[in-house]
């Protein structure tokens, strides 16, 4: 049987190549691409208002009976229009058409319409409707859809296309869910949902529609998502047989929380398995997510194998770096760094470290650990990004070495919803705890004229002990990113020769050396220096625990998240800690973001309020990739929908893991067309 989803639109009676191109414009190539451009909105016939009451100027339906027949009138350009009346019984309309011939035989007098449009009133007080649409009372359809037309289709002719579609295929349209689940969640069945969301009888049936309609879409998501995991289940790893944590935790100069220890004996517990470990540590900034990766690594070293962890920037890198050396010194374990700035015969040396199993641990930025790096037994890889590899890139983290376990450490909380569409594929621990005798960081959003009032208490802090960031204000980017080491630049020269001639000053910014950022961020970290000014280098993950006041200028430019995790630079360490916004911004949304900083330090309902404000595209920036488009679906409002079709995914392929079985033919169809748009 031929497969109509896959059947080219000029197929359907009345198109033709002329329409044919304006569907492709629109993205449509074959019935199953028209059946599913669902309606962008509806028109409601069925509120009807009287002439007397109708709003001027707004879009309502009437119903009205036609006085006189459409009478022709030459307008003064020389066009014809068209000019009837109707009534309600009370009021009384006139209607005006103009390039519309065809209402003349429409509009049948004494006949009873619904007519759509504006209504104006003219000087003299009479009513009058341009242009409206208008259907038969008798026989109208009280919902109409509306779709996003363009140059050549109107949402009119689209809406033919499809009732065509409906019309002449629907016989041949097959069931695409298991029917246990469409009685088990009480669902329309496709054909019924097809014709409701494009032709529904009244609200009720769109509703029902849609939540048949996006459940389906995001069950076949989670199964894509989650099938990537299952062909994975069938090799072997190098399993962990020896859980070395308490050896580990005597090394740990703090006592580990809670949500640590639980975190690490989920992870070694699935390195114990004969699969891959796939998994992903979520944790609010300075939850301690460091700790755990240490903890696995000392356990993959001690059970004979090697490890490798991979962060997104240099600075974070050598950070980490200088962490574990610290952690597992006189260990025996042997640490080696390798990142774009090694110079090529160390990078070669430590490659032959790597490739001969001396080196136990090798930390570095991704790229460089990616590239061309061979293990002898790398059983584990650790990523602590930037919510920046989507399931596909992961994919090619899988090729280090005989299928390692993978542990991937967000460094942005991210709201359940989205984190089971990107890391849907993996098992998640989460960091719900911060270490002991922190105290939440005191946030303020004030506007520039405070400068004065912000160097002073800096300057008082500084006398005290204290160290301080102050990022610098934005600029607009160029190439080489220029403008902003200006910036940074010109601002740490004001402040270094005016208010803070007295106290020691470091610039730090992107554009710098990677010898001089290293040299400017230990210093900083020794305690040679009291204020840190810098961009937005220090975002991610840096580590001063000595480091208790943030200030973040034009704190408006940049995303919650953004903000929440430049705040968790400061906070680190026992004392109380401030985070200071400046913004002059007055509008309502800067202040409503601003706002939800100062009033909590709860990275994940920050991460919820962020994709609300911004919707799932921004959230990620540009770079995120690997996530297919939505047609109907939204992770703002659709969550619990989510949820059930992750339970049922995981369900169905537990069953029958490659989709053979005949029930799910037609899941297994929809899911490689979903996907062959993004591998
Ligand atoms: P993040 O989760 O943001 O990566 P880090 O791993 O950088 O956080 O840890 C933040 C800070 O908390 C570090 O200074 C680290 O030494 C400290 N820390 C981690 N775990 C504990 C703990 N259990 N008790 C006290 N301090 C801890
Ligand atoms: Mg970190």
């Amino acid at each position: 049987m031929q497969d109509i989803f896959t059947t080219d639109i000029r197929f359907l009676k009345g198109i033709g190549e002329k329409r044919a191109e304006g569907f492709r414009k629109l993205g449509i190539e074959t019935v199953g691409d028209l059946l599913s451009f669902y309606p962008r909105t509806y028109e409601n016939w069925n509120d009807t208002v009287s002439v007397k009451e109708a709003p001027e100027d707004t879009i309502t339906a009437i119903k009205a009976i036609v006085i006189s027949r459409p009478m022709p009138i030459k307008t003064r350009s020389g066009k014809i229009m068209y000019r009837t009346c109707a009534t309600d019984g009370v009021g009384i309309m006139t209607l005006t058409f103009f390039n519309n011939r065809f209402v003349v035989n429409d509009l049948k007098e004494d006949e009873e319409f619904i007519f759509f449009g504006k209504i104006k009133t003219n000087d003299l007080g009479a009513k009058e409707m341009l242009s409206p649409k208008y259907e038969k009372a008798s026989t109208a359809a009280y919902i109409h859809p509306v779709y996003s037309q363009n140059a050549l289709l109107s949402s009119k002719a689209i809406a033919k296309a499809v009732r065509t579609a409906l019309e002449s295929l629907s016989e041949k349209l097959t069931e695409t869910l298991p029917s246990d689940q469409i009685m088990k969640y009480r669902l329309m069945s496709l054909k019924d949902a097809l014709r409701s969301i494009h032709f529904p009888k009244d609200e009720n049936e769109i509703k029902s529609a849609r939540r048949r309609l996006i459940y389906e879409e995001l069950l076949t998501l989670q199964l894509g998502i989650l099938s990537h995991g299952t062909a994975e289940k069938e090799k072997t790893a190098y399993r962990i047989t020896n859980d070395h944590t308490k050896q580990f935790m005597s090394r740990f100069p703090f006592e580990l929380t809670n949500a640590q220890k639980r975190a690490v004996s989920e992870c070694v517990n699935d390195m114990k398995l004969s699969s891959p470990m796939r998994r992903l540590l979520q944790g609010d900034v300075g939850s301690g997510k460091t700790a755990v990766a240490a903890a696995l690594m000392y356990n993959t070293v001690k059970n004979g194998f090697q490890c490798a962890l991979m962060a997104p920037t240099e600075v974070l890198a050598r950070q980490h770096f200088e962490t574990f050396q610290y952690l597992f010194r006189e260990s025996g374990i042997n640490i080696e760094l390798l990142t774009g700035s090694t110079t090529a015969k160390n990078k070669r040396l430590i490659k032959e470290k790597i490739m001969s199993g001396e080196a136990d641990i090798v930390i570095g930025t991704h790229a460089v650990i990616t590239s061309d790096t061979v293990f002898r037994c790398c059983a584990l890889v650790i990523t602590d990004e930037q919510h920046r590899f989507g399931v596909n890139q992961r994919a090619a983290l899988k090729d280090k070495g005989e299928n390692p376990h993978v542990l991937v450490m967000s460094a942005t909380p991210i709201p359940r919803t989205l984190s089971l569409i990107i890391y849907g594929d993996l098992s998640i621990s989460v960091l719900d705890e911060k270490p002991k005798g922190r105290k939440e960081i005191k946030t303020v959003a004030v506007p520039s004229y405070y400068h004065e009032r912000i160097y002073s208490f800096i300057k008082k802090e500084v006398r005290a002990g204290n160290q301080c960031y102050i990022v610098c204000p934005m600029v607009e980017e160029n190439e080489e990113g220029v403008a902003d080491r200006k910036s940074a630049e010109e601002y740490y020269e004001l402040l270094r020769t005016t208010v803070f001639s007295d106290i020691r000053c470091l610039l730090l910014h992107g554009q710098m050396k990677q010898k001089k950022k290293d040299e400017v961020m230990q210093a900083f970290k020794n305690g040679d220096a009291d204020v840190l000014i810098c961009t937005v280098v220090i975002e991610v993950g840096i580590d001063v625990p000595n480091a208790g006041i943030i200030v973040i200028e034009n704190a408006e430019c940049f995303g919650l998240s953004q903000l929440h995790q430049l705040r968790g630079r400061v906070g680190r360490g026992e004392r109380q800690s401030h985070c200071i916004l400046i913004s002059d911004k007055e509008n309502e949304t800067t202040k409503k973001r601003l706002d939800i900083l100062c009033s909590t330090n709860d990275g994940f309902r920050i991460a919820e309020e962020d994709l609300k404000l911004r919707g799932p595209g921004d959230f990620f920036g540009s770079r995120q990739s690997g996530l297919p488009t939505m047609k109907i679906a939204s992770l703002m409002t659709d969550s619990r929908i989510l949820y059930a079709a992750r339970d049922e995914a995981q369900r169905i392929l537990e069953a029958d893991p490659y989709l053979e079985k005949e029930e799910n033919k037609t899941l297994k169809n929809k899911l490689s067309a979903l996907f062959a748009d993004i591998s």
